[in-house]
């Protein structure tokens, strides 16, 4: 999908406007001799921005307007090394808020509804973002913030919330909570509004069910805004986002080719409007594609598909690529089989070849080595790796409030 002329104008706008700071993009612009954008080739041959950028501005080095118009500042996660600091003006919460409050219209939700937030408040842009499109709707937030599972519950009973925020892994942890408890007949949520990672079709239905809920993807990252940017609809073909706030593009994570609407890649989000912190082409390494078709809907926002994984989380076993994603529609096909699962890479080097653990929860009442050997036959015939299976009960492997890691690579250390 190309710019079009507004957005054009716009990614233009902000070229120049970086160019007479002295930030960290303005600097690197002047250097690089971009001066503007007036058609797609020129707006393609910017270069891509990454996480490593954002560390090499740390502090405040991308802050793109003086100090009096910045009003709050937020941090991603940082899993190594320095973390990434963003600055917002007053018009950046705004716009933020704007664009989240959008994303609950989109999902039925209104001034009405007890929106129950659970996302960790801080330096972190989940609860905040919840709460501010939360407050622009006009509906009731309840701000709990993450953990505290019998608060929580006793919260969503008193107060009659209406829509659960949640992560997958945590919704589902409440899920498993509400069932185990007996409390469901006691609960009034109609709607969840869960954070979009790559989630399995059971880990969904076991949330819908044990929740009696409607749920919605919401996308979204720190760097750009914060979670908001783009949610499903009703018809539950894709994520819609907000092309007056941001432009995306899909490119070969490998080459960085653009690829055609409708074939998958690596998400590339530039932001048009963004005042403290403009990004033109950040790498998300969120993998998904553009749907080029018009929603039935007759919403007229664009569309990607939800989330297929992260292109960093893309392992390579014997030669082959793997994502998460795959393994999940494989263990769905499996009777029994639950959605939780961890995958262990290691290399013999006696044999000089990777070896692969899936471990994988199962119902009691299904036979686990059977299963296993299901599971085993399947990853053979759709991928073509034979990895050692492990099942183990219910409840055995950990859950987290964050996004869990689903691949551990001992390969690496
Ligand atoms: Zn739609």
């Amino acid at each position: 999908m190309k710019l079009n002329e507004k957005q054009l104008a716009q990614v233009d706008a902000q070229i120049k406007r970086l160019l007479e700071t002295d930030s960290y993009y303005g600097n690197k612009y002047r250097e690089l001799g971009i001066t503007g954008v007036k058609t797609q080739e020129d707006f393609e041959k910017i270069p891509f921005s990454g996480k490593a950028d954002l560390r090499d501005a740390y502090p405040l080095g991308i802050q793109a307007v003086p100090d009096e118009e910045v009003v709050r500042i937020h941090s991603s996660s940082g899993t190594t090394g320095k973390p990434v600091i963003i600055p917002y003006t007053a018009k950046d919460v705004d716009d933020w808020a704007t664009m989240f409050a959008r994303c609950y219209e989109v999902a039925g939700i209104t001034k009405k509804d007890r929106i129950q937030i659970t996302p960790g408040y801080g330096l972190w842009t989940a609860g905040i973002g919840f709460q501010a499109g939360c407050e622009k709707l006009g509906a009731m937030a309840v701000p709990m913030g993450p953990g505290n599972t019998d608060k929580q519950l006793q919260m969503m009973i008193d107060l009659k919330s209406t829509v659960i925020t949640a992560t997958s892994s945590y919704a589902l942890v409440l899920a498993e909570e509400v069932e185990k408890r007996g409390l469901k007949d006691l609960i009034c949520l109609k709607k969840g509004v869960i954070g979009s990672e790559r989630w399995s079709e059971k880990k969904r239905q076991a949330i819908q069910a044990g929740l009696g809920i409607e749920l919605y993807d919401i996308y979204g990252l720190t760097e750009i805004y914060g979670p908001g940017i783009g949610i499903n609809c009703e018809k539950e073909e894709g994520i819609h986002y907000w092309d007056d706030y941001i432009y995306i593009e899909i490119i070969d994570p490998k080459t960085g080719e653009p690829v055609p609407d409708g074939e998958p890649g690596e998400i590339v989000i530039t932001t048009l409007v963004k005042e403290g912190a403009p990004l033109l082409r950040f790498r998300t390494h969120d993998m998904s594609r553009i749907i080029p078709e018009p929603c039935s809907c007759g919403r007229s926002y664009p569309r990607i598909d939800i989330i297929q994984g992260r292109s960093d989380d893309m392992f390579k076993v014997h030669g082959v690529n793997m994502f998460p994603g795959q393994v999940e529609e494989i263990l769905q096909q499996v009777d029994g089989v639950l959605s939780e699962y961890v995958i262990n890479i290691a290399h013999d080097e006696d044999h000089n070849r990777d070896v692969i653990l899936v471990t994988v929860e199962a119902e009691g009442r299904v036979d686990f080595e059977k299963t296993g050997a299901k599971i085993r036959e399947l990853f053979k015939s759709r991928i073509g790796v034979t990895p050692k299976i492990t099942v183990v009960p219910f409840g055995t492997l950990p859950r987290s409030e964050k996004k869990t890691k689903r691949v551990i690579d001992h390969r690496e250390m």
